[in-house]
């Protein structure tokens, strides 16, 4: 069985929507199960809408009913010959949510669970809106309120799952998942012990779809793969705005997609998708609008490492702190208070390189407080640019680095899964092009 996920952009038009259907037709197999996040926006102009009930409630309205009419038009185009009946649906969901905004603005509060209650509709009216297709195109399906299986505590806007009682949920009621057909059912949303409605938190739909496959490989179906379908082919080498060669990595360890994620690179947070990766069940991200191009396999661990180098991820301008350590110091101990201090103030370390006579570290936030300490004497900071190419044992590949690297950059630090490039100048997209050319590898 597999586990299909399809995010915002897959499921924001009519057009879309016939194209993830048309994935789950061809990639799915005989029996999935399928998660739907909202359609694109749509969370977000809840939220806005929320805000705005408490004093602006007419222009709060004003955004739902917008997001009415694009509801409504998608369905439309869909379903022409159910639209009337699923409109009367999707109209009373509207009212609802118009109902929620009048209680908060009477009530003169946003309360975490009526913020979970509004912003948990996307979901609810992306799926209708998608059975209704499907049932208009007589493909075999089914809705499952996931409200039922997935059970939180009751932090309703960033709510944790009770994995225990979510199980007995899941097992006691595995055979609505065995149904034939498309199993469709919602992402991002739960609900707590006393029935009310809570969510996992932005982008909580790849979530949903990595516990959902624990789950029921817990409840002792095969789970053979979760497919997060978004709109780019998997995980590239680069940025493809800058690098437009970057090219879809078909396999990379889900510490390495930690790392770039670290880096600010936009990828996939690999604690999404945690579940699925602990009970061994392979997590694929495609494209559904280029469903037969290159995708990515994230896995757990690497049994077979080979060196092998992956990315160029351009940090572009962070700040470097130098600190000479005054003959009579430890750097250990200077080190510790450094990081207590760089910690205290939400400084995020890229780097840090202590030796017994220099400590120096990178970070991408300001490092002002530093100048306020006992230390500012022996402190100097400068602006510098770095890169970091990620990949597997890149140990191995230093000395190919070190061959490929443009004038005035420098290595200044190696980890298992990245090197770091130092230059006092920007780089340019035409090194950042060559180093990728020359060092990007993509075996099969
Ligand atoms: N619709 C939710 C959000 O935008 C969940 C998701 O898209 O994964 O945060
Ligand atoms: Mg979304």
């Amino acid at each position: 069985m597999k586990i299909l996920k399809f995010g915002g952009t897959s499921v924001q038009s009519a057009d879309s929507i016939r194209k993830s259907v048309d994935c789950i037709l061809r990639y799915g197999g005989d029996n999935p199960v399928v998660v739907l996040s909202a359609l694109a926006g749509t969370t977000n102009s809840l939220i806005e809408a929320i805000n705005l009930s408490l004093n602006e409630i007419s222009e709060s309205v004003e955004i739902i009913n917008q997001l009415e009419f694009k509801h409504l038009n998608v369905l439309k185009d869909l379903c022409p010959q159910s639209f009337n009946n699923t409109s009367i649906e999707i109209k009373n969901i509207f009212d609802d949510i118009k109902r929620k905004l009048s209680a908060i603005e009477f009530l003169g509060e946003i309360t975490p669970f009526n913020f979970a209650s509004v912003s948990s509709y996307g979901e609810i009216l992306s799926t209708k809106i998608f059975l209704s297709y499907l049932n208009e195109i007589g493909i075999d399906s089914s809705l499952l309120n996931i409200q039922n299986y997935l059970i939180t505590d009751s932090n309703f806007k960033e709510a944790k799952i009770d994995f225990n009682i979510s199980l007995c949920k899941f097992k006691d009621n595995t055979a609505h998942f065995l149904k034939n057909g498309i199993k469709l059912t919602q992402g991002f949303i739960a609900s707590d012990l006393k029935n009310r409605t809570t969510i996992l938190g932005r982008g909580g739909s790849d979530y949903t779809s990595a516990v959902i496959g624990n789950l029921l490989k817990k409840s002792g179906l095969d789970i053979d793969e979760i497919q997060i379908w978004t709109d780019v082919s998997g995980i590239l080498s680069a940025d493809p705005r800058m690098i437009p060669a970057a090219k879809t990595i078909k396999s990379i360890s889900a510490k390495e997609v930690r790392i770039m994620s670290y880096l600010g690179a936009k990828v996939l947070h690999p604690d999404t998708i945690k579940p699925a990766l602990e009970a061994d069940i392979r997590v694929s991200v495609r494209n559904t609008f280029i469903p037969d191009g290159d995708y990515t396999v994230i896995q757990n661990n690497f049994t077979d490492q080979f060196p092998k180098l992956n990315t160029i991820i351009n940090l572009r301008e962070v700040n470097e702190l130098n600190f000479d350590i005054p003959g009579s110091s430890n750097s250990w101990e200077i080190a510790n208070h450094i990081n207590n201090i760089a910690f205290s103030a939400g400084c995020k370390p890229i780097s840090i390189n202590i030796s017994e006579e220099s400590i120096t570290s990178y970070y991408f936030n300001s490092i002002d407080v530093f100048f306020d300490t006992k230390y500012a004497d022996f402190i100097s900071f400068q602006k510098v640019f770095l890169l970091a190419i990620t990949g597997t044992l890149v140990n191995k590949k230093l000395f190919e680095v070190i061959n490929a690297l443009p004038e005035n950059a420098s290595i200044i630090s190696i980890n298992n899964n990245a090197i770091f490039i130092k230059s006092t100048f920007e780089f340019s997209i035409e090194n950042i092009d060559l180093l990728h050319n020359r060092l990007i590898q993509n075996f099969d």
